[in-house]
């Protein structure tokens, strides 16, 4: 749905493109790129044809359903889907010829139960907990899980293509974790060679450490949120070569000019301090804009940056703009690459207490998403 006033999510298609090939440059191996979550609120197909025409060696999504819907509209690429709880439907995913992971023995019974079914055997890739607790394996485990995974490879129910793990603190490069993690990974990796799974592709790096920790990036890498041109450290994207690729902007519905002393928006949290001109930008949390930006975060509006005036509502919020000219229609940029003069999703991050995957993948409601660019375009 849209809202009849203009708001939309301009999705730059070539940054995606130039994106990827840049990180791929740089790590001179495999790129798993990740689109996961609509891709990161980017737009599924899209996102995900961009990223290929920019290099990409496959792709990677959390739910099977996201793999499924690549496949349905058309693409080809090898895709893996890791998230899928007890009772998937990984005949569905075979059938669609998605690899699958798994980080449990009953979630490999699982596989083999539906690849028997289909006759398809599963491309299987093997997630490892080296420290982050979260998906994974934990070491206690992984000895069994490899044990069950050889069993079912001889069976000919599956062929394990991956073994792989997550980073818990890759954004801060210095972080001893890290060397303990790369550490875990290699020892979960040499027993899982030793019992015969020699030719599966070792990956362990997302964004951050693909840019920043060339010790992790092994057979393959897997970033996600640098691929859209955000700085997975926090700080300027362009100094990785990366440019952001999502600009989301609105129209002023109503511009008015009110007397020194007005109190803005609910629970009056601003106060005008002279006469001004008020503009009301018609999005607000039901839009994904967070709440949090209430006299925090900032917007280009009437020729400069302005902190939003009082509290974001649901479907609206206030700028101050002084004594610049405003008038409904006028153009309001939330966040965007940066180099129009408007913020940075990370400035947002940064005034909202939040970071920027958050607010590029919850940004939605009434905006509507439109792309620029031709990379990927059919
Ligand atoms: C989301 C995710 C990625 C990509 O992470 P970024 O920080 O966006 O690069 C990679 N691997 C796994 C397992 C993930 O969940």
């Amino acid at each position: 749905m849209t809202n009849g006033t203009g708001a939309e999510i301009v999705v730059d298609l070539d940054a995606i493109a130039a994106n990827t090939a840049a990180l791929r440059e740089r790590v001179r191996r495999p790129l798993m790129a990740v689109v996961k979550a609509d891709a990161y609120g980017h737009g599924l197909v899209p996102a995900a044809r961009a990223a290929l025409a920019g290099g990409a060696d496959q792709l990677g999504v959390t739910v099977l359903e996201e793999g499924l819907a690549l496949r349905a509209a058309g693409v080809t690429a090898p895709v893996l889907t890791w998230l899928n709880g007890p009772g998937a439907d990984y005949a569905a995913a075979l059938t669609a010829d998605l690899e699958v992971s798994v980080n449990a023995v009953w979630a490999l019974a699982e596989v083999v139960a539906a690849a028997r079914a289909t006759g398809r055997p599963a491309r299987l890739h093997l997630f490892v907990d080296t420290g982050l607790s979260r998906e994974g394996a934990t070491a206690a485990e992984w000895p069994g899980l490899v044990a069950a995974a050889v069993r079912a490879q001889a069976d000919g129910d599956v062929t394990v293509v991956g073994l792989w793990s997550h980073m818990a603190y890759a954004d801060a490069p210095t972080h001893p974790t890290i060397g303990a993690q790369v550490r875990a990974f290699e020892e979960a990796v040499g027993i899982a060679r030793s019992a015969g799974l020699t030719d599966a592709r070792r990956h362990l790096a997302n964004s951050a450490a693909t840019v920043a920790l060339p010790d992790t990036w092994f057979d393959m890498v897997r970033p996600g949120v640098a691929v859209y041109g955000l700085d997975p450290l926090g700080g300027d994207a362009a100094a990785h070569g990366l440019r952001p690729a999502m600009t989301v902007r609105a129209r002023v519905a109503l511009a008015k000019r009110v007397p020194a002393g007005s109190g803005v928006s609910y629970g009056h949290t601003y106060t005008t301090p002279a006469e001004t001109t008020l503009a009301l930008v018609p999005v607000g949390y039901a839009d994904g804009v967070p709440r949090a930006g209430g006299n925090s975060a900032p917007v280009l509006a009437a020729g400069a940056q302005r902190t939003i005036a009082g509290r974001v509502c649901m479907d609206q919020f206030v700028v101050d703009v002084g004594d610049a000219a405003v008038a409904p229609g006028d153009e309001v940029v939330l966040w965007g690459p940066g180099d129009g003069g408007e913020p940075t999703a990370q400035q947002w991050a940064d005034a909202t207490g939040t970071i920027h995957y958050e607010l590029v993948t919850r940004i939605g409601g009434r905006f509507a998403r439109r792309y620029v660019g031709s990379a990927g375009a059919v």
